[in-house]
C-alpha cells in the first residue's frame, strides 16, 4: 500500500483521480486539499477517511472543522495547511490537480519530502520548470505527467526513455529529433479574428471533445492552454521550443507523438478520456485495464491534420515567443492569461480582450532569464497589476 496525497481532490482530474484509485486500489489515501468546496470534500472524507484535509480558505475550513467535530480527520488551512500535507515524508505519490500557479510551493515541498509527484498541474512548470526540474533531480524523484498530451509523449519514450524512467534520468535525447503536440483546435478551429471577438465564455466553454475544469477549457479555445503544454513539455522533456511542433488534430484521437532520428513517429492513440492519463503515471509503469471507449479505426476512417492559425490564435504565436525567450516571461504569459480568463468567465471582458491583456503585459516586462521563487511571484504580481490596464 503507498500512501498518496491528493491535491485539488474536488476538480475536475481530483475526482477522477478518486474514481481510478477506487476501481484498482494500491493507494491509502492519507490527505486530502480543495479551495473551497466543502460539501463535496466532506463526502470524500465520508468515504476515505484521510488523516488530514486542508480547505484553502479560511471561513470554509472553520464551518468544515465545525462539521467534523467528532471525526477523525483534521481540518487544516491556508498555504500553511498545503504544505503540512504535501511536505509529509510518509506519502509515496502526491498527485498535484489544483490549478494555477498556487500549485508551485506545494508540488515544490512534495518533491523535497522525497515524494514523487504525479503532475496535472501544468502553470508550475510553466512558471517555475527550472526550480522544479532541478529539484526533481536532486531529490531523485519521478515526476509523473497527467497532462494527455504529455502522457502521450511519455508513454511514446518507454524503452527509450533513462535507465530508471525518471525524467532526471533523460535529461534529454539526442535520439529524439521532434515532438508533434497534438492539439484539437478547441471549439472556434477555423473562425476568423472578427468572429473570434463575439464568442461568449458559454461558447467557449463547449468543448468538442474533453470534458474538464473551466479554466482549461478557455485556455483550449484560446489555444492558451497548447502555448502552456509547449512550455510543460520543454522542462518535462528537456527539450529545445525548436523541435516542438503543434500540430491540429481535431478529433483529440492522437494525443501526441514523437519523431525520432531514423524517422520513426511513435504516436499515442486512444479515446480522449482524462483516465487514461491519470490511471497511466498512478500505477506507472504498470498498464492495467479501464473500462474507457476503444478507439475503432474503421470507424474513424480518417484523421485530419491541420497547421495551426497563429494570426488568429494569437496566444498560441504569444506563448511560444515566450517559451522560446524563457524566464519570468512565462511567469506574465501565464499570469496575465489567469486574470484575463477569470473575467471573461465573468462576462466582463471579450473573447479576443485575453490576447490584448497578455500582449500587454509581455511588452511591458523586463525578463529574468532564471528567476528565483520570488522573482517568479513578483513577476505574477506585476503582471496582474498590467492586467488591470
Ligand atoms: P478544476 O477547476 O476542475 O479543479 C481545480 C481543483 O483545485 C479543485 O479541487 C479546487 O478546489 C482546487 N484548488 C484551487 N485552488 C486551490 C487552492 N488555493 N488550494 C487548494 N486547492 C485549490 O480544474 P481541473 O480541470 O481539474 O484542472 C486542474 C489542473 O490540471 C489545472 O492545472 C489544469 O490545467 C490541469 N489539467 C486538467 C485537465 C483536465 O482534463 N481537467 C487536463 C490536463 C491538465
Ligand atoms: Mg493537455
Amino acid at each position: 500500500m503507498k500512501n498518496l496525497c491528493l491535491l485539488g481532490s474536488t476538480g475536475s482530474i481530483g475526482r477522477q483521480t478518486l474514481d481510478i484509485v477506487h476501481r484498482h486500489g494500491g493507494f491509502k489515501i492519507t490527505s486530502l486539499a480543495a479551495n473551497s468546496n466543502i460539501d463535496l470534500l466532506e463526502q470524500q472524507i465520508d468515504a476515505i477517511h484521510p488523516k488530514k484535509v486542508c480547505v484553502y480558505d479560511k471561513e470554509k475550513a472553520g464551518i468544515l472543522a465545525n462539521r467534523l467535530k467528532n471525526n477523525s480527520t483534521e481540518v487544516l488551512s491556508g498555504m500553511e495547511g498545503l504544505l503540512e500535507i504535501a511536505g509529509d515524508s510518509s506519502n509515496d505519490l502526491t498527485v498535484t490537480a489544483i490549478v494555477g500557479m498556487i500549485g508551485i510551493n506545494p508540488t515544490l515541498a512534495a518533491i523535497e519530502a522525497g515524494c514523487d509527484v504525479a503532475l496535472a498541474n501544468k502553470e508550475t512548470l510553466v512558471t517555475a520548470g527550472h526550480i522544479i526540474m532541478k529539484a526533481v533531480k536532486e531529490h531523485k524523484v519521478k515526476l509523473l505527467p497527467i497532462d494527455s498530451e504529455h502522457s502521450a509523449i511519455f508513454q511514446c519514450l518507454q524503452g527509450k526513455y533513462g535507465p530508471t524512467g525518471d525524467y532526471a534520468a533523460w535529461n534529454g535525447s539526442p535520439i529524439v529529433e521532434k515532438i508533434l503536440l497534438t492539439c484539437s483546435g478547441g471549439p472556434f478551429r477555423g473562425l476568423s479574428y472578427e468572429e473570434l471577438r463575439n464568442k461568449t465564455a458559454a461558447d467557449a466553454l463547449k468543448h468538442p471533445n474533453w470534458s474538464m475544469g473551466n479554466k482549461i477549457t478557455i485556455d483550449s479555445a484560446t489555444l492558451v492552454n497548447k502555448a502552456l503544454e509547449v512550455m510543460e513539455a520543454k522542462w518535462l522533456f528537456m527539450t529545445d521550443v525548436d523541435k516542438i511542433q503543434v500540430v491540429i488534430q481535431p478529433k483529440s484521437i492522437i494525443h501526441s507523438a514523437v519523431q525520432f532520428v531514423d524517422g520513426s513517429i511513435v504516436a499515442q492513440i486512444g479515446v480522449p478520456d482524462m483516465r487514461l492519463p491519470i490511471q497511466y503515471a498512478l500505477y506507472y509503469p504498470e498498464r492495467l485495464p479501464l473500462d474507457c471507449g476503444r478507439v475503432d479505426l474503421f470507424d474513424l476512417a480518417k484523421i485530419e491534420f491541420y497547421k495551426p492559425d497563429y494570426d488568429t490564435f494569437k496566444g498560441l504565436k504569444l506563448g511560444i515567443e515566450a517559451a522560446k525567450t524563457c524566464g519570468s516571461i512565462c511567469t506574465v504569459f501565464n499570469a496575465a492569461n489567469e486574470y484575463a480568463v477569470g473575467r471573461f468567465l465573468k462576462g466582463e471582458i471579450g473573447f479576443t480582450d485575453i490576447y490584448d491583456i497578455i500582449e500587454h503585459c509581455m511588452a511591458m516586462h523586463k525578463n529574468i532569464a532564471e528567476p528565483t521563487l520570488e522573482e517568479v511571484l513578483g513577476a505574477e504580481a506585476e503582471a496582474i497589476e498590467n492586467a488591470k490596464m
